[in-house]
């Protein structure tokens, strides 16, 4: 068995810790492309999301590099994330590619049939090696959600430019040779350290932008068109609304043991929305208000065209916008996404920002779409 996966970011530096502690031989697909989006588009419906066309590029991509199996998650709720796999393994069966599923489901939806999955999984290195691999794959994580977190700080104050990308990037290749839970946490600190020092002393205080939105568009650089080092570099700190450290220990574990909640989300999104609508949705109109709340000068929203659930926050934010007094640019990606276009919008909102900034109480906020 030779597993493959779909990207989401940098998560596949977890996957493989992962993975490689259970023993199993993997291919990590190349970093998703112009080729990824343009296999994926090619054998995907036309109107379905673009975390799907780039999941079966990335299959495909990963099939070249001779995998025979795929490792996919399932989803629950109003969103199509819970047909993915079956819809995947259709594609690839009509391009002749019979290739095995391994589907992870959440553990509320059927138990018995995760188990299923989890075995083959498991077989080879046993419980303990299962134990090991989750515990290292979650502290690397851990680890690459807190150098991103760094990378967003220090980028729009730093003294030589580029230099936060590629210093970050370093981190992370790093990162993923790395065995113990020990070293782990001590190249963490490092490496956050070496980002820190790339700062400026005497950089202004930059503009403070929260990004909200689709997880998979807000963690996937090559989605959503590398907007976190776009911003970075038009002077804005980025703060990402979404981490998926987080979002695992609610919606798996704690929601598997009745423990999580979503109350909180709920007394954010109170008058706009009253319950989950699948996906981000209610995430993202609450995160919103909240960044108002916190001083935040904008947010980003982020969704992929025919995106259901954020279609949804998508009409709830102007209200959000004007009652919370928070300017929100929304974005919509697909394929035919044109850089320039997305480049220019990003820059008038910025300037929107800054002009807001200065101009003190007298400026409105707007809340802008673009698609
Ligand atoms: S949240 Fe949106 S983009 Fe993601 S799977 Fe669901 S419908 Fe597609």
């Amino acid at each position: 068995m030779k597993i493959t996966f779909p990207h989401m970011g940098n998560l596949y530096i977890a996957i493989e810790a992962l993975l490689g502690e259970l023993g199993h031989e993997f291919v990590v697909p190349p970093k998703s492309s112009k080729r990824t989006l343009t296999l994926g588009t090619k054998y995907s419906p036309e109107t379905i999301c673009l975390p799907l066309k780039l999941g079966v590029g990335n299959l495909l991509e990963g099939i070249e590099l001779g995998a025979d199996t795929a490792l996919m998650v399932g989803g629950r709720g109003p969103c199509r994330l819970g047909y993915y796999a079956a819809l995947q393994q259709e594609i690839l069966y009509d391009l002749g590619k019979e290739i095995n599923f391994i589907v992870l489901d959440h553990p509320k939806e059927d138990f018995t049939r995760l188990k299923s999955q989890v075995v083959p999984l498991v077989q080879k290195g046993g419980l303990r090696a299962l134990a090991k691999g989750v515990a290292l794959a979650w502290e690397k994580l851990k680890a690459v959600e807190k150098l991103e977190r760094t990378a967003h700080f220090v980028r729009p104050r730093e003294a030589k430019p580029r230099a936060t990308t590629q210093a970050l990037n370093r981190a992370l290749q790093e990162l993923r040779r790395l065995g113990s839970i020990r070293d782990i946490r001590r190249r963490c600190r490092e490496e956050c350290d070496n980002l820190l020092a790339l700062a400026s002393t005497n950089a202004q205080r930059p503009i403070k932008v929260g990004i909200v939105g689709e997880i998979y568009t807000i963690l996937e650089p090559f989605a959503n068109l590398d907007l976190e080092e776009r911003l970075g570099y038009l002077g804005v700190e980025v703060f990402r609304t979404v981490s998926l450290a987080r979002w695992l220990r609610n919606n798996v574990i704690l929601s598997s043991l009745g423990l999580y909640r979503s109350w909180k989300l709920r007394i954010n999104a109170r008058g706009y929305l009253r319950a989950p609508v699948g996906g981000h949705g209610l995430d993202t109109v609450a995160q919103t208000a909240a960044l108002a709340c916190k001083g935040y000068d904008g947010a980003v929203h982020i969704l992929p065209f025919t995106c259901m659930p954020e279609i949804v926050a998508q009409c709830v934010l102007p209200n959000v916008s004007s009652d919370c007094r928070i300017p929100v640019l929304s974005l919509v990606v697909d394929e035919h996404t044109g850089e320039t276009g997305f480049q220019t919008r990003l820059e008038a909102f910025v300037d929107l920002l800054s002009r807001q900034r200065k101009g003190g109480a007298g400026y409105e906020p707007a809340c802008l779409s673009w698609s």
